[in-house]
């Protein structure tokens, strides 16, 4: 049976004939496409560097040790987000700490950041879920009062707005991550890219990515030596996280589209705002006015009375071949967390949350016919649970 599933990349002619071009090439990795592709990501979201990596969660851990996040520190971040938000806090040896989230776009609120924040508090990651971007004047506010850094989790978010600005700016923050995973808004593969306006978190993420590892002249502490051609220094420990020249060809490409790709996701979340308003079953993700998703997600979620049948609901939708997913179990729930000694009921908003949410099929390349599928089929399965 067809399945039509939540997410799926959007790739083209043009994607791959860039590709291939870059195969037959000399350079497959460490030659010109990165900085090409770092260029027009830094461009696009109007800020004044980007650094691509090989993953979200590469871009995630950068972020944090240029960040200076290590043992003894605390960073807050949202309950309900993918587990690497949370994961690459303890790669640096720091706690992560949960805050609760909107009950309506499950985005952390800054009344439940306050809560959190202590003096071991060293940052903030901010997850804009679903590609709607967070309070993020208010999270700058709090961040200025306690001298905190903020990187913003924009793996949904690439294309959205706030304030005008694009997602990515960091007007409001000091480092901006994505991902470029498939089901993300545009793809190379696996990969992802930190977005900044300061220099020094620049160039340390540069070396990060790289062993550590520096030929900038001014850099070096060795200066005498460096007169040999040969010459390098690794001064930090980093790491291989590098994005390859084939991956970033095809980001470039991408990218290129990425307004097409936002518009054709807006057209689809409009068809079905039209169609679920007002209905009885289940409530509607809503942009604010300060906001514009690139609405990586269309996340819906059931009323209180149907929380006991969700995974009906969602087995019932499965079987008709609608690949419906659930974005997501709070992170602090998952076996790893619990073990820790992070307890259930941290955060209702998030645990309530996930008792409704469902994420419907939003990506550019669904059909009209496939969008009238799962409208239909969703009222008929509720329809079915009623009786
Ligand atoms: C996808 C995603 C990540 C991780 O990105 P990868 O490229 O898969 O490593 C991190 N945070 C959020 C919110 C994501 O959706």
């Amino acid at each position: 049976m067809k399945i039509i599933p939540y997410g799926h990349q959007y790739i083209d002619k043009g994607d791959i004939k860039v590709v291939s071009d870059v195969l037959r090439s000399d350079w497959l990795t460490q030659g010109l496409k990165v900085k090409e592709f770092e260029k027009a990501l830094s461009d696009y979201v109007g800020s004044k560097y980007a650094v691509a990596v090989s993953s979200g969660t590469a871009a995630l851990h950068l972020a944090c040790l240029a960040a200076g996040i290590s043992k003894g520190d605390e960073v807050i971040t949202s309950a309900i987000t993918f587990v690497a938000s949370a994961n690459c806090v303890f790669y640096c040896g720091a706690k992560p700490l949960f805050a609760d989230v909107d009950p309506v776009t499950a985005n952390i609120t800054p009344e439940s950041i306050s809560q959190r924040i202590n003096f071991k508090t060293k940052a903030l990651i901010p997850v804009h879920f679903g590609g709607f971007s967070c309070d993020m004047k208010a999270i700058k506010n709090l961040a200025i009062k306690n001298k905190l850094i903020i990187i913003e989790d924009a793996c949904h978010a690439l294309g959205a707005s706030y304030e005008g600005l694009k997602v990515g700016s960091c007007k409001y923050s000091d480092m901006t991550v994505f991902s470029f995973h498939p089901v993300k808004s545009i793809t190379t593969g696996e990969g992802g890219a930190i977005t900044t306006n300061n220099k020094k978190y620049y160039e340390k993420l540069i070396m990060l990515r790289q062993h550590g590892i520096t030929k900038n002249f001014t850099k070096l502490s060795n200066k005498k030596v460096a007169v040999n051609p040969w010459y390098h220094e690794m001064q930090i420990l980093g790491f291989n996280y590098r994005i390859t020249d084939f991956q970033c060809a095809l980001g470039i490409s991408q990218l290129k589209k990425l307004n097409k790709f936002i518009q054709k996701r807006r057209r689809i979340a409009g068809i079905y705002n039209k169609a679920f308003k007002n209905n009885i079953f289940f409530d509607l993700p809503t942009e604010k006015n300060h906001t514009k998703s690139s609405w990586h997600l269309y996340a819906i979620r059931i009323k209180d009375r149907y929380k006991p049948q969700k995974a009906i609901i969602f087995n019932k939708l499965r079987k008709r071949g609608i690949g419906v997913q659930v974005h997501y179990i709070p992170v602090y729930l998952q076996p790893y967390y619990q073990k820790l000694g992070y307890k259930k009921g941290l955060c209702l908003n998030a645990e309530d949350f996930y008792a409704r949410e469902i994420s419907l099929p939003l990506y550019p390349s669904i059909t009209n016919e496939d969008i009238r599928y799962v409208k239909d089929e969703l009222f008929e399965v509720f329809k079915e649970i009623d009786k």
